[in-house]
């Protein structure tokens, strides 16, 4: 098992919670299947066991952990575990059964990835078609929808940005909202479905950012413009008040963040959604991730995939899950623009709305190779 630090800029500065990020930093983790382990160097290039045979031979599964403060361990957490995953005596498959997801996701999400890229590899198959029939799942779709982000901007800045998206073929978009007093998000919003028109999927996000009456009254004058769903109207926590919000709407209502916060059996229990948003390195994997998918569509509430804004390993990876999804919504998996360079070209670009998921070998056959 190899781990392999690395760090790509974002396009612009990411404001969390607790601070403002301007780049993704993460690891790339590889393994070595058949012929034993590539070397064990814990990232710094190095290796001090004398074996020199194997300490350029490629890794044949690669991950990604890309830790997100907020929604995962940090950096440093996620570093810990895999270096403590890298020196398990039984090897990367014992040491992913030592993690923790609800303690280390990223880091989860890295080595679950490499073996389940390995894994997909050597069975000559890719990963979606890897993780579907794993889960009992049929063949994964070729195409997954994707949903296009509309910035928080002025309502006639709004409107210009959704009628561009349009015009480049997303049938879904997800429009920013909250940052601004309700009046004007509401000028917004009806600016959007005025400039789309009504065949277009309309989905607003609050981010949490709406107190009770403000996203009571939200609802209610919202529910002229059709929306596909409104995303996180409450705090993350507040999932009883979301319930009770839901019941009094004909407002569909998406979870995201609440997620951090609660289990995936918390939040559909609390019967306060109508989709929820899966993603992969905060659920601790693609193999996490599919399982929670399904068991939120078994309880009558529609997945919808979406990264952390990882770089283009796990990217990928989540448009494979996604893909495993039967009939999945439109996902949130156009985020690569989002950051200002990247580990490598993107293997599915959004063309028409949609990306392909990828059908070489694994994450994207060779378009890895030697990266870690
Ligand atoms: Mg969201």
């Amino acid at each position: 098992m190899r781990v392999r630090p690395f760090s790509v800029a974002l396009a612009s500065p990411l404001r969390t919670a607790r601070e403002e990020l301007t780049d993704r930093a993460g690891f790339l983790v590889g393994v070595g299947t058949s012929d034993g382990e590539v070397d064990r160097d814990g990232g710094d290039g190095d290796t001090d066991d004398g074996d020199t045979d194997n300490v350029d031979a490629p890794a044949t599964g690669i991950g990604e952990a890309t830790p997100l403060p907020g929604w995962t361990e940090s950096r440093s957490a996620c570093a810990a575990a895999l270096r403590e995953a890298a020196a398990n005596s039984g090897g990367p498959a014992a040491a992913l059964d030592d993690l923790d997801a609800d303690d280390a996701p990223a880091a989860r999400h890295g080595l679950a990835l490499a073996l389940a890229d390995a894994a997909a590899r050597e069975a000559d198959r890719s990963l979606s078609a890897h993780l579907a029939d794993r889960t009992g799942l049929p063949e994964p779709a070729d195409f997954v929808p994707v949903n296009a982000t509309i910035g928080d901007g002025t309502p006639e800045a709004t409107a210009a940005d959704a009628e561009r998206a349009a015009a480049d073929g997303y049938r879904c978009l997800k429009v920013k909202a909250g940052a601004r007093p309700l009046e004007i998000d509401l000028d917004r919003l009806r600016a959007v479905r005025e400039a789309v028109g009504p065949a277009i999927d309309l989905r607003v996000d609050a981010n949490g950012a709406w107190d009770r009456s403000t996203a009571r009254r939200a609802l209610d004058r919202l529910e002229p413009l059709d929306l596909a769903y409104v995303e996180q109207p409450l705090p993350a926590a507040d999932l009883d008040a979301t319930a009770r919000l839901r019941a009094e709407t004909a407002v569909p209502i998406a979870l995201d963040e609440s997620l951090a916060e609660r289990s995936v059996g918390e939040v559909l229990a609390a019967d306060a959604a109508d989709a929820l948003v899966i993603k992969p390195m905060a659920l601790g994997g693609p193999d996490r991730a599919l399982a929670a998918a399904l068991r939120a569509r078994e309880a009558g509430v529609e997945p919808v995939v979406t990264t952390t804004i990882d770089a283009v390993v796990a990217r990928t990876t989540a448009v494979h899950v996604a893909g495993a999804v039967p009939d999945v919504a439109a996902c949130g998996l156009a985020t690569g623009g989002l950051l200002a360079e990247d580990l490598a070209p993107d293997p599915c670009p959004v063309d028409d709305g949609r990306v392909e998921v990828p059908d070489g070998p694994g994450i994207a056959g060779g378009a890895f190779d030697g990266l870690v």
